[in-house]
């Protein structure tokens, strides 16, 4: 039976990577984001290379537009989501002081509320059919203290445990929960940070940012029963800048 597979910010960067890559897999793979039209570009890009996919418009801030995603991925999906990858996320960087709480709550809608929510509508269904996969893109900035990085870096570490945590409590019905933790990535989200993103990079052993196709290998291993014994993993594709 062909899986489902719903994909956050999947109208972009690395969650445009890991949709058009589950496609090729043979997924049914739901795309989402708050922009149709870009949407309907990755659909369009996996059925020209023969895969299955829709486009669901979501604008993820709380727990309402999570649910309302999750019911219309099940929908889709003949009452299945065999595979939810949270990569939907912002990262503003800025001093503490000059942080709103509009701002603050924003990153937290978006990078915490939103994930937890949907593990929250379509975890259950995957444990009680006795399989699934759920990968969370965290982010390095989630593993040390940065400077300007808190907030962001912050939410992604509420991702990291509770990716931990989900293994935990999803693991034993057969539900595999595991995390990504990119380094600097060339994505459209990325693009305006110019040779920032190269010095951010250079600190590590690769000495470059990676590619949105990098991270999205990795993702898509988490995904798949390749990593069958794999659970609670938070996989660092960072040109191993958190090892040194
Ligand atoms: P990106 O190119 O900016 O893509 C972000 C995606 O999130 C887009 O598809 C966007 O779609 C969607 N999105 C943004 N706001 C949304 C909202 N309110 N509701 C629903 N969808 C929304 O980002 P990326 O660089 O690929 O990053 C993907 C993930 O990796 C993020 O979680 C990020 O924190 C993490 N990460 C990235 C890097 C990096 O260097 N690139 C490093 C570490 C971690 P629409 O615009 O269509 O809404």
């Amino acid at each position: 039976m062909k899986k489902t597979a719903l994909v956050t910010g999947s109208t972009s960067g690395i969650g445009r990577a890991t949709a058009e890559r589950l496609g090729a897999q043979g997924m049914h793979v739901i795309v989402s984001g708050r922009h149709e039209e870009r949407g309907d570009t990755v659909v369009a890009a996996i059925r020209a290379a023969g895969g299955t996919a829709d486009f669901v418009r979501a604008d993820l801030r709380d727990a309402d537009s999570a649910r309302a995603l999750a019911t219309e991925a099940l929908r889709i999906g003949d009452g299945r989501v065999d595979v939810l990858v949270n990569s939907a996320g912002i990262f503003p960087f800025g001093a503490t002081a000059d942080t709103s709480e509009e701002g603050f709550d924003a990153v937290y809608g978006l990078n915490v509320k939103a994930p937890y929510f949907l593990v929250a509508e379509l975890a259950p269904g995957m444990a009680e059919r006795g399989e699934g996969a759920v990968v969370n893109i965290t982010t390095m900035v989630a593993e040390f203290g940065a400077s300007g990085m808190g907030l962001y870096g912050s939410t992604k570490a509420a991702l990291v445990l509770l990716t931990k945590s989900w293994a935990a409590e999803f693991g034993p019905s057969g539900v595999r929960v595991n995390a990504v933790s990119p380094g600097p990535t060339r994505t459209e989200g990325t693009a305006a940070m110019g040779e920032a993103l190269d010095q951010l990079a250079a600190a590590g052993p690769a000495g470059r940012p990676g590619t949105a196709d990098e991270v999205a290998e990795a993702v898509v291993f988490l995904a798949t029963d390749a990593a069958s014994f794999v659970h609670g993993a938070v996989l660092p594709v960072d040109g191993g800048r958190i090892a040194v």
